[in-house]
């Protein structure tokens, strides 16, 4: 299969790698949004949130709080933004949740394009009352 990630878990394309175990790879993203930005990858290939199980999901976010601490004592981060794109949004169609570290005064920002946005009542309307079992 022809995955960037693919070949970067097998050592094949190299990535500043800080931390890697059975089941994931974290390695530096290598367009950052701010100084730490970094991707959490499992190392079998998930295309997204529908086929990935949920033991990795949870290992992911066990290891998120890790990271948290570490990025917190050696870049002095002020926060930290956790997101996984699906479908529309994504360009690399193996699973990975991006850990953006925030800085006072970083300016990170995401502009919606606000034109599309119905009530808010309106919404709820077509969401509530769903059948979760
Ligand atoms: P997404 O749009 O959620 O699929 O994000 C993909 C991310 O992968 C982007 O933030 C890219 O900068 C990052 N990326 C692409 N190629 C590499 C690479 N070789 N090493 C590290 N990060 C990469
Ligand atoms: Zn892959």
């Amino acid at each position: 299969m022809d995955c960037i990630f693919c070949k970067i878990i097998k050592g094949e394309i190299p990535s500043y790698t800080i931390y890697e175990d059975e089941f994931i790879k974290c390695f530096l993203d290598i367009n950052p949004s701010t100084n730490g930005d970094l991707l959490i990858v499992p190392k079998k290939h998930y295309e997204n949130i529908l086929d990935i199980e949920e033991n990795i999901v949870i290992h992911i976010h066990k290891v998120s709080k890790k990271i948290y601490h570490i990025l917190k004592e050696r870049l002095n981060i002020d926060g930290l933004t956790l997101v996984q794109n699906n479908f529309y949004g994504q360009e690399i169609k193996h699973y990975h949740l991006h850990l953006t570290p925030r800085y006072k005064d970083d300016n990170l920002t995401q502009n919606f394009n606000k034109d599309l946005l119905d009530d808010i009542s309106k919404t709820y309307e077509k969401l509530k009352e769903v059948n979760f079992t």
